[in-house]
């Protein structure tokens, strides 16, 4: 009998670690700038860190490379169509309601990283976050640099 490795397309689910975060201390507060692309780039560094918060766990039970098997060097890569910066900006428009004072927008900081976490959940093509080395993560990237969003079927099921 031999033990089955969680390497090599694994089969586990990011699900569980999703309903995990969303049950944690989210942000507070509200943000107001003048459109997406701003609370982007405001709020793009700390929802970096979120993923790597909430997923640490995640990393650490695939365990190895999801392409060469290697357990160093281990991080999260995005799925092909779902990339971080995409959920992102998918999850302020979501959220984002108009904010008459400044013509502008208004965001939740709560409700984003709810949305966003949200949309990691897995879709009908799979899990959303690969377990990959840094070398297989930005071949990874290189290969697939031209696939087009995909929003998911799944992503907003409450
Ligand atoms: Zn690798």
């Amino acid at each position: 009998m031999t033990t089955p490795s969680l390497a090599h397309g694994s089969p586990l689910s990011l699900d569980p670690y999703v309903e995990r975060a969303l049950r944690r201390r989210a942000p507070r507060g509200a943000i107001v700038a003048e459109d997406v692309a701003a609370v982007e780039r405001f709020v793009g560094v700390l929802f970096c860190r979120v993923i790597q918060t909430h997923f640490n766990t995640f990393v650490r039970d695939v365990g190895a490379c999801e392409r060469c098997g290697t357990t160093h060097a281990l991080e999260r890569a995005h799925r092909a169509g779902c990339e971080r910066p995409q959920l992102l900006r998918h999850a302020i428009s979501l959220v984002a309601r108009p904010h008459p004072a400044s013509n502008g927008i208004e965001v939740d900081a709560g409700s984003l990283h709810a949305a966003f976490l949200r949309l990691h959940r897995d879709d009908a093509a799979g899990r959303r976050l690969l377990v990959l080395c840094h070398a297989c993560h930005r071949a990874y990237d290189a290969e697939n640099k031209d696939t087009p969003f995909r929003e998911g079927s799944a992503a907003m099921a409450p």
